[in-house]
């Protein structure tokens, strides 16, 4: 990854963090999105800096067009260019439809699904006139099997899954890979809120037994923003344990 320039989303913790480090660690210059904290958008910088990698921290709802256009324009500004983006972001706001209102419905669409294609928008014109670009979207295992109480989410994230797979038909021709990662249970802030008694029902789902780290996502993501994986595209890569195959 020496000399290219990548942009994560909701890099500030969990996934998008590991991700950032594990471009950083590959020699990639990373703007490290995040859309309150912070503080811990600092500590993804400092770790990243460990790395010898410059990073540019960027402060910006995905869910707002103005607020994507300010990230790519501050990184075009500071790195002149463009290379990779991790569309990583997301939030939950877990209920049973029947209880469900529609601002929770809404927020989840509007961060995991619109921000994507909101962000996905606003670098294509610079990867189209260089004709090399590589997008990776965080989808979920739960696009792809469902969960009761994810009824929002798992639209959000099947949602993901059609976007990556159509923006890659449109765009392939120039150079450009669209493919998506589907994290299965992953130990973050996101899932920290399990009861035990969940977290021991969810690893008895999962053939491998535990729960993933936020390394081993980012380990897939890394793979599909070389150059190295020029050849795939329009993918949804599961990195669960086994749980959705
Ligand atoms: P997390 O620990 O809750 O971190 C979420 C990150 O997204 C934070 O950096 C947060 O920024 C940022 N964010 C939230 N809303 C945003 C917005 N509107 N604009 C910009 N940034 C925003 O989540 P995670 O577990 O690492 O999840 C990362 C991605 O993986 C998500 O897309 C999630 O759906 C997906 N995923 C996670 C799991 C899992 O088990 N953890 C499984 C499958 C898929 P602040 O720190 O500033 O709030």
């Amino acid at each position: 990854m020496k000399g290219k320039t990548a942009i994560v989303t909701g890099a500030s913790r969990g996934i998008g963090r590991a991700v950032a480090v594990a471009l950083a660690k590959a020699g990639a210059n990373v703007t490290i999105n995040f859309a309150g904290n912070e503080k811990a958008a600092e500590e993804t910088a400092r770790i990243c800096g460990q790395f010898g990698a410059q990073t540019l921290l960027v402060q910006g709802d995905v869910a707002r067009a103005e607020d994507c256009a300010k990230v790519v324009e501050e990184t075009l500004k500071t790195f002149g260019t463009v290379d990779v983006l991790v569309n990583n972001a997301g939030i939950t706001r877990d209920n049973l439809l029947m209880r469900m209102n529609e601002e929770d419905f809404d927020q989840v669409i509007d961060t995991n699904l619109k921000g994507t294609y909101l962000m996905m928008k606003a670098v294509s014109r610079t990867m189209m006139k260089k004709r090399y670009g590589r997008i990776v979207n965080m989808a979920s295992v739960v696009g792809i099997i469902g969960n009761g109480g994810q009824v929002n989410y798992a639209a959000s994230k099947a949602g993901v899954i059609g976007m990556t797979k159509s923006f890659a038909r449109e765009i392939a021709a120039k150079g450009i890979t669209v493919n998506a990662v589907a994290p299965g249970f992953i130990a973050t802030d996101m899932t920290a809120a399990l009861s035990e008694e969940a977290a021991k029902a969810i690893n008895q789902s999962i053939p491998q037994g535990r729960m993933g780290t936020p390394e081993d996502v980012a380990e897939a993501v890394l793979f599909l923003s070389s150059e190295q994986a020029g050849y795939i595209t329009g993918q949804v890569l599961c990195v669960d344990g086994g749980m959705a195959m």
